[in-house]
This record gives C-alpha cells, sequence and structure tokens, in this order.
C-alpha cells in the first residue's frame, strides 16, 4: 500500500503504532537488500551461527554504535538479551534487589506493571504516584518521593508509553539524600535524548519502539551492581552470566541484533541523539500546538510532562471516533487508536517518524475538525 503525498510523490503510509513501530523506510530497504546474501557471505543474517565472524562483527558494531551514541561509560556492560521490557519487571528485581527494599516512582501502567511484578521478589513500595483520579497526567515533583535509606534501587519509566507521560529530566537521587542507583525503563524514548549516566544505574529498552524489531532487550548496567543476583533467576537471565559471555550466553535474538546496529547506523547517519532529540522537540511542538490551539482535540497532559513520542488525545466529541480513524486511514496514516485502557486516539511519533508524517497528520487533524464543526 502507497499513497500520495501532496507533493505527489509516491510514499509508504506514516505508521503512527505505540509498538512495535516503524523503522526508517532506509533500513528496511538495506534489510532487504541484503536479506539472502549478507555482504557476500552466501547467508542471510538469520541464518548465520551467533558465534562466526560475520555474526560477530554485526554485534560489537551494534555495541560499539549503541555506546557512540548514548556516551555509554566505560564502567557500563551493554547486554542484548530476550524477554522484552515485561521480562526485565522480574529481571532487574531477581539481579539488584537481594530480596530486599526497592522504591518505585509510579507515573503510568507501565511503572505499575513494574511496581507489580516486582513485588515477586523483592519489598517493592510506591515512593511516589502521578495518579490522580485514574489519571495519570503529571510526573509527581522530585522533592516529594518518599525514598527509603535502604532501598537497593528507585525504578522510574522514563517515559510512559501509554499515558503519554515523559520525565523531561532524570531525577538526581543523590541531591534528594539518595544512594540508590536510578533504574529507568526507557523502552520507549531511548536514543530521544541523552541519558545522563551520572544519574542511572541500569537503562533497559524493549527495541520495539525506538530501536528496531521486537525480540531484542537492551540492558545497559554500570558494573558495579551485576553479580548479586538471586539464587531463582534463571541462568539465562543472571547478568553476570550474559555479561562474561558477551550477550552470547544463550543464542541471543540475531536477527534483531542486526536490524538494531543498523537503526544505530541510520541514527549516527542522521547526527546522532543530539539531532532526534532536536527533531522529537519539532515534531511534538507542531503537534501539541496544533492539539492544544484547536477546541476540537485535547490533551490533558500537563505541558511539562508531556512525551514528545507518545501523544495521546481525545476528540471532544467521541462519537466521531470511528469516522476519524477510517478518514485517517484512508489517508495512510495509520494506527491512531489509543491504547484501550485510555481510549481516544494515540500518535506516537518516534525517531523513525519523519516531520513529515506529524505535519500530515495536523493537515487531516485540521480538515477533520473543518467538516465536523
Ligand atoms: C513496550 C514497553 C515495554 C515492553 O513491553 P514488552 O511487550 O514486554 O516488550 C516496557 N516498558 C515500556 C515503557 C514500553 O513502552
Amino acid at each position: 500500500m502507497t499513497f500520495a503525498d501532496p507533493a505527489g510523490r509516491t510514499v509508504r503510509p506514516y505508521n503512527f503504532s505505540a509498538g512495535p513501530a516503524a523503522l526508517p523506510e532506509a533500513v528496511l530497504r538495506q534489510a532487504a537488500a541484503e536479506m539472502l546474501d549478507w555482504q557476500g557471505s552466501g547467508m542471510s543474517v538469520m541464518e548465520m551461527s551467533h558465534r562466526g565472524r560475520e555474526f560477530m562483527s554485526i554485534c560489537e558494531r551494534a555495541e560499539a554504535d549503541l555506546r557512540t551514541l548514548l556516551a555509554v561509560p566505560s564502567n557500563y556492560r551493554v547486554l542484548f538479551m530476550q524477554g522484552g521490557g515485561l521480562a526485565e519487571n522480574a529481571i532487574v528485581p531477581m539481579n539488584l534487589s537481594r530480596g530486599g527494599a526497592v522504591d518505585f516512582v509510579v507515573t503510568g501502567s507501565w511503572s505499575q506493571k513494574s511496581l507489580k511484578e516486582a513485588a515477586r521478589y523483592c519489598d517493592a513500595r510506591v515512593a511516589a504516584t502521578g495518579e490522580s483520579g485514574g489519571h495519570f497526567l503529571s510526573v509527581p515533583p522530585a522533592s516529594g518521593w518518599q525514598l527509603r535509606p535502604d532501598a537497593a534501587y528507585v525504578h522510574l519509566c522514563s517515559n510512559e508509553t501509554i499515558h503519554g507521560v515523559e520525565f523531561a529530566e532524570l531525577p538526581d537521587l543523590a541531591a534528594l539524600g539518595s544512594n540508590a542507583p536510578l533504574v529507568i525503563d526507557c523502552s520507549s524514548h531511548i536514543l530521544s535524548r541523552h541519558i545522563d549516566w551520572s544519574r542511572v544505574g541500569l537503562a533497559f529498552a524493549g527495541a520495539q519502539k525506538n530501536i528496531g524489531p521486537a525480540g531484542v532487550t537492551i540492558v545497559i548496567v554500570r558494573e558495579d551492581l551485576i553479580g548479586q543476583a538471586l539464587a531463582i533467576c534463571p541462568s539465562a537471565f543472571d547478568y553476570r552470566l550474559v555479561a562474561e559471555n558477551g550477550s552470547m550466553y544463550n543464542t541471543p535474538p540475531t536477527y534483531g541484533i542486526y536490524i538494531a546496529g543498523l537503526v544505530f547506523q541510520w541514527v549516527l547517519a542522521q547526527g546522532g541523539v543530539a539531532e532526534m532529540d532536536r527533531r522529537a522537540a519539532e515534531k511534538a511542538a507542531l503537534l501539541y500546538g496544533f492539539l492544544d490551539a484547536s477546541g476540537f482535540y485535547v490533551n490533558r497532559v500537563d505541558p511539562a510532562s508531556r512525551s514528545r513520542m507518545n501523544v495521546p488525545f481525545f476528540l471532544r466529541d467521541e462519537t466521531l471516533n470511528d469516522e476519524f480513524l477510517a478518514g485517517a486511514k484512508a489517508r495512510g496514516l495509520l494506527q491512531l487508536k489509543g491504547h484501550k485502557s485510555v481510549g481516544g486516539m494515540r500518535a506516537s511519533i518516534y525517531n523513525a517518524m519523519p516531520l513529515e508524517g506529524v505535519q500530515a497528520l495536523v493537515r487531516y487533524l485540521d480538515e477533520f475538525a473543518a467538516a465536523h464543526v
């Protein structure tokens, strides 16, 4: 399926899926070109031994590029794991909690899920919540967080994909009187802004939002936090074993790592994370600016906590939802339906979404509103 853009060019539809999400077209084209024969090897990447020279070079380059993109310090290990973000909700406490106290800052569904899962392995408690009347509309100010002095770590979700709530800045736990390392679930905004590693002990991300296909999970963890897994931790999920074996303790998701590596190369070629950050700000400003000015649509998240990646919004007249979605699809604007727990619409505008896609969405929003006032 293709459609014509305003300049009359034939383009792929703009895909606003929250995840698995759109990938850069250049990456898909390169993967297609290399599908049957990766760089003269005679093999598809899917057919290679994970311990062979070819795949090892793919994996090493992917890690090196990711380190460059996020300026990962040398005392942090980069792990390519499986199980997705949800598995990390158990894997992190199994590796870091020692079964003791862990504090959670809850700002939406994902941090809520993390809290619930961690409670099976440790003494998990809410340090602060952004919930109010069943809604999550802002990040609670760090000055009010109830942090326990003996917490093994503090967990937060730096971008809540479903509620559209993002930390514009990560907290400095030391300045709040806590020695605990900060753990962030950055699945849905990794590579859209820099990570201040002086404030973060561990960052994890499922790949399927901003990095690549579902199946790869990135874990970046400070070395001194590794090596204290609970006895019940499956060995394939023990960070020490994964790190010691260069993410090859078990067979890693090889094809997903390859695609992630292509995405890293693409981000580097675009100008790196600084450029992704600039584009994210530009795209988000365009979309929120339009929604706020419209009167026909509404987003209720506190502007200081609004996600630059996931923009949930509502038509004030919700009886028009189906017509809105059908009209969007007919114009090549795909997967705008909101998450079932929130309702309404959601436009996910990750790194792979060009400014032109957001412009096309805003044009449609405007025309749809004009046709229904
Ligand atoms: C998508 C997502 C996850 C991971 O989900 P899986 O289905 O387990 O891969 C975790 N956290 C956040 C914030 C997400 O957006």
